[in-house]
């Protein structure tokens, strides 16, 4: 049956300024990365993407290399665009990156010009698409030099291919140059996307949150659940279901579910069961708590997580106690 977006899809998301540019984006964004590609079941994707949008997500993140096999999950959303989304295309923000090990050869992977404006034309064509909303530099080039990476990037919004630009795991020092030079290129940097969780706070030590902040560029975090681990899914044991599990997830291991970190996710779970939340809900409040972070960007394996997910929005607030009894179970 012909898919008809739900007409309350924009009552409850809450959409945060990216920046100080004028996009908005939605406090919870869905990434592709896994159960996109072309190993998983198209209807179950297919069926997740649907509830995404119903709920107000109108941002979907992916790259060049998303899958398995690498490009599928752009194959298959280019055929949820066909197949439902394409009269929502102005109401959606697509990303796409390049950077990562694509195709065979010197110029698969990184930040030459070439490589960006091939993928970024490859990446377009997988997905049926004009353009881009979003286009990232995925992964910093230690060889290349950044003129020329965000030079290419400044090329694709000229040449029409992307409205915006954005890099992603670039450290501060490397981030503060790439702002200086797309600001000098006339093409400002709207967003950054480094990974951020209770498990994973880098960005808050090495000053990265500081940085944007100055300099007026967003943030969407990856991996704001840590994968899966900031929720109930391993409390009892790994479901055979689960990333951990899979064998096509090489990020997240079962040996990566070790007696500390479950003792830690117990904890947590017992102060989210006290908030009245799952351990998710709880998990996306922290990385958007005091307004820091534009949106959190989750995956999900099934349509019933999306659903717990944007419901964190129900309850986004901490009292200092609670960020306390946090703070000191992440230390112990
Ligand atoms: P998350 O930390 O949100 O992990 C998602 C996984 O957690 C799901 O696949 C599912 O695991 C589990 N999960 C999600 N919601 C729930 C829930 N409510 N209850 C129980 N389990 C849940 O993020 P990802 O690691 O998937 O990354 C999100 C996106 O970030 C990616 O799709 C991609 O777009 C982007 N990303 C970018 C990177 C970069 O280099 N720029 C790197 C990594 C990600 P299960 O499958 O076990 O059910």
């Amino acid at each position: 049956m012909e898919y008809q977006a739900c007409s309350t899809r924009y009552v409850s998301m809450k959409y945060n300024r990216c920046g100080k540019s004028g996009l908005k984006l939605p406090a919870i964004s869905l990434g592709l990365w896994h159960n996109f590609g072309g190993v998983d079941v198209f209807e179950n994707s297919r069926a997740i993407a649907r509830r995404a949008f119903d709920l107000g997500i109108t941002h979907f993140d992916l790259a060049n290399n998303y899958g398995p096999p690498p490009g599928s999950a752009e194959e298959n959303f280019g055929k949820m665009m066909k197949l439902d989304f394409k009269p929502y295309r102005d109401e959606m923000i697509i990303s796409t990156k390049a950077g990562h090990y694509m195709w065979e050869g010197p110029y698969g992977e990184w930040g030459s010009r070439k490589h960006i404006l091939a993928s970024l034309d490859q990446s377009l064509k997988r997905m049926g698409l004009d353009y881009v909303d979003i286009f990232y530099s995925h992964r910093p080039d230690p060889e290349t030099p950044l003129e020329e990476t965000m030079g290419a990037l400044a090329t694709a919004v000229r040449q029409g291919k992307a409205l915006y630009v954005g890099i992603s795991k670039y450290k501060p020092e490397q981030a503060k140059q790439a702002i200086k030079i797309l600001k000098e290129l006339g093409t400002p940097c709207l967003i950054h996307q480094p990974s951020y969780s209770m498990f994973n706070r880098s960005i808050e030590d090495e000053g990265l949150l500081d940085l944007l902040e100055e300099e007026g560029v967003g943030s969407i975090v990856y991996s704001p659940l840590a994968q899966g681990l900031l929720t109930n899914k391993y409390l009892k044991d790994i479901p055979a279901d689960s990333r951990a599990a899979k064998s096509t997830s090489i990020f997240l291991n079962e040996s990566d579910i070790t007696p500390e970190k479950l003792n830690k996710i117990h904890s947590l779970n017992e102060i989210a069961k006290e908030r009245g939340q799952s351990l998710a809900q709880m998990a996306l409040a922290w990385v958007l708590r005091k307004g820091r972070v534009t949106s959190a960007l989750v995956g999900a394996s099934k349509v019933s997580q999306i659903e717990d997910n944007v419901a964190a929005l129900n309850h986004l607030e901490f009292t200092e106690e609670e960020l306390n009894k946090i703070e000191q179970i992440l230390k112990n």
